[in-house]
């Protein structure tokens, strides 16, 4: 799954929605997140972040964002 990370925080351009063929955003006050259960790993999302916020969990470190992103995409509505 790809998710989201600090570099959303009070920025949200949504280009990344645009182009995400499951619709799997959520979109809380100050950020985005991806819901990683319906997240399909396409990858098109990630160039389209002009803030580069979007990346795939299998990069190291990103256990606390995947944590979030799980969490926020089950309470935030769909976008
Ligand atoms: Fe959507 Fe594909 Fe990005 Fe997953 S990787 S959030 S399916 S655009």
């Amino acid at each position: 799954t790809y998710v989201v990370t600090d570099a959303c925080i009070r920025c949200k351009y949504m280009d990344c929605v645009e182009v995400c063929p499951v619709d799997c955003f959520y979109e809380g006050e100050n950020m985005l997140v991806i819901n990683p259960n319906e997240c399909i790993d396409c990858g098109v999302c990630e160039p389209e972040c002009p803030a580069e916020a979007i990346l795939p969990d299998t990069e190291s470190g990103l256990e606390q964002w995947l944590e979030l992103n799980t969490n926020f995409s089950a309470q935030w509505p769909n976008v």
